[in-house]
């Protein structure tokens, strides 16, 4: 098994690699990013939010001596058969940035009722425990909530700014400190079931 206490934290995106940062660096893990050690991404070309976070795990397992923490997560409107999805970082195509993939949502979802906007964040999170770990630890988060007729806030990242979360529609996931939103989003509540299985193992 390989060393414990270090992470790598397999994501290229600077928004997640805050949220599961802070949450790690608290309870005094090391916490590194794929760039540190010259590890590039992987292509995602999985069909589910599983198989891309198992790939991405894998990816950064094989390349370093530290356990692993990677997620694959997106957002997924039932209205529009279940998109973005897992191409929730390229609706708009490859290198396409947030505010495009926003955009085209938006423009996607013109003319629909209230309740047709309904949408929902998926978050799939697995600690890989060294390369041939046969028993990776999976956990999953949902966040329920609606798609916003226009962009508010500019806290957050990726379609925080038109996610309206279920409970507090006056406001979007953009309006959020970034505690408050790990209190209620996927990527927290998958983050607190693994952290618990964790403690479960005496990690
Ligand atoms: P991937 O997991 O790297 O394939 O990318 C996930 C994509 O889903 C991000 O680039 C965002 O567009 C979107 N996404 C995932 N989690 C969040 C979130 O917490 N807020 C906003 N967008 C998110």
């Amino acid at each position: 098994m390989a060393t414990a206490r270090k992470l790598l934290i397999a994501t290229s995106n600077a928004g997640k690699r805050r949220e599961l940062e802070s949450a790690f660096a608290a309870l005094g893990w090391e916490c590194i990013g794929p760039d540190a050690l010259g590890i590039d991404s992987p292509e995602e070309t999985g069909a589910t939010f599983l198989e891309n976070a198992l790939l991405k795990a894998r990816h950064g397992a094989g390349r370093c001596d530290t356990w692993v923490l990677a997620e694959d997560s997106g957002l997924c409107v039932p209205a529009l058969d279940g998109a973005p999805g897992v191409y929730s970082a390229r609706f708009a195509g490859d290198g396409a940035s947030d505010a495009e993939n926003l955009t085209l949502l938006l423009q996607r979802l013109e003319g629909l009722a209230p309740s047709q906007r309904q949408a929902y964040f998926v978050c799939v999170m697995i600690l890989l425990r060294g390369p041939r770990d046969p028993d990776p630890l999976v956990t999953r988060g949902v966040w329920r909530g609606t798609i916003a007729q226009q962009a508010r806030g500019v806290g957050g990242f990726g379609y925080d700014p038109i996610f309206l979360p279920q409970g507090r529609e006056g406001s979007s996931a953009a309006e959020m400190s970034l505690e408050e939103k790990l209190q209620e989003s996927h990527r927290g509540r998958a983050l607190r079931q693994l952290l618990a299985e964790m403690q479960l193992e005496s990690v």
